[in-house]
């Protein structure tokens, strides 16, 4: 058995991802490489062969691939994972580009959204949105996957793997990069947060959510949202956290004005400890939390931000 896994970064930051995906390889066995696609990334390269437990990091540095072209990538994949028997990319929009299209061209079926390894080839995903886990079992001898990766642990630092160039013949990419917008750079990643802070419709307002951003600065922590209080517009997309949003796993969630549905608590299996503020004590919300906190947000929020100022 042998794993590939594709590296994820952004601006050449390294995303702690892929050592969550080599967490995840590590749980089917065997030699798991790694392999990073980009230009300019001979230095994401070196920091990858640090990562536990990878046996080899494979290194394609070229300029044909600046923006991780899903063409492109395909285009070079095909033959990268021909010894492999496993091929595991992010659920990101990187993955959820290369994967489909990669096992498409190669005629086989992809798994998407792998929160859960229990062998080689058995793999546990969302289906309906979330309402529902599907456990599949697959005979494909080459199994491409998406995997969600805050479902798994990261593994440590720790190695000195090898780096190998892997050639690179003439490639053309038939898709135009026009542009990129990055949202809240300035703000902590929702996704690999060490403390999450997040609010519902309870807010009841974009303008009430600004105590959340502010909670979350005291603390150094990400900001997320319910689908209600994205859905009333309070927060944007990319902040849901949920079956549908974002998957989290963080040291610490704050859950204020959350009644704790299926589909938001979907999103929240791998926190360690959870906080949660509601006024109603009965809310499901906190019978999950470790501390609950029952009383007003509008009260609590503003004294707790004072107190932990100071
Ligand atoms: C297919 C599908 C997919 C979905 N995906 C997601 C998803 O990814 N993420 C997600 O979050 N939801 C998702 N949902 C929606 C989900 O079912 C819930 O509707 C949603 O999570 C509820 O959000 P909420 O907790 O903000 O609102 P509510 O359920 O209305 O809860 C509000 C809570 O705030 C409390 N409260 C009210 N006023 C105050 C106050 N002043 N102070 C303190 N507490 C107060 C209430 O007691 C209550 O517990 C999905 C639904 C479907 C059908």
């Amino acid at each position: 058995m042998s794993i590939l896994i594709l590296a994820e970064y952004n601006e050449n930051i390294l995303s702690s991802s892929t050592s969550r995906l080599v967490g995840a390889a590590k749980k089917i066995g065997g030699e798991i490489d790694v392999l990073i696609v980009g230009d300019d990334v001979k230095n994401l390269a070196q920091q990858l062969a640090k990562i536990a437990g990878v046996n080899k990091v494979l290194l394609a540095n070229d300029r044909v691939f600046k923006h991780q072209k899903a063409d492109v990538l395909c285009k070079i994949l095909k033959d990268i994972i021909i010894p492999y028997s496993h091929f595991f990319a992010s659920s990101n929009s990187v993955g959820k580009a290369v994967i489909p299209r990669l096992a498409a061209e190669l005629d086989f079926m992809p798994i998407s959204d792998v929160m859960f390894i229990h062998s080689k080839n058995k793999f546990d995903r969302p289906i309906y949105a979330g309402n529902a886990i599907e456990t599949i079992s697959t005979k494909e001898k080459k199994i491409l996957a998406t995997i969600r990766s805050s479902a798994f642990v990261p593994v440590e630092q720790g190695n000195d793997a090898k780096i190998e160039n892997v050639k690179i013949g003439e490639i053309k990419s038939k898709v135009e990069f026009i542009k990129s917008t990055n949202v809240n750079s300035d703000k902590v990643d929702l996704s690999t947060a060490a403390i999450v802070v997040a609010g519902g419709q309870a807010f009841e307002s974009k303008e009430n959510f600004q105590m959340l951003y502010e909670l979350a600065d005291v603390l150094n922590a990400g900001v997320g949202a319910t689908r209600a209080a994205v859905d009333l517009g309070f927060a944007p997309n990319e902040m849901q956290i949920g079956v549908s949003g974002k998957i989290i796993a963080p040291e610490l969630y704050i859950a204020i004005g959350i009644s704790g549905a299926l589909q938001h608590l979907a999103g929240i299996s791998g926190a360690k400890k959870i906080i949660a503020i509601n006024s109603d004590a009965d809310a499901p919300m906190m019978k999950q939390a470790d501390v609950a906190l029952v009383g007003d947000l509008k009260t609590i929020l503003p004294e707790l931000i004072k107190k932990l100022a100071q």
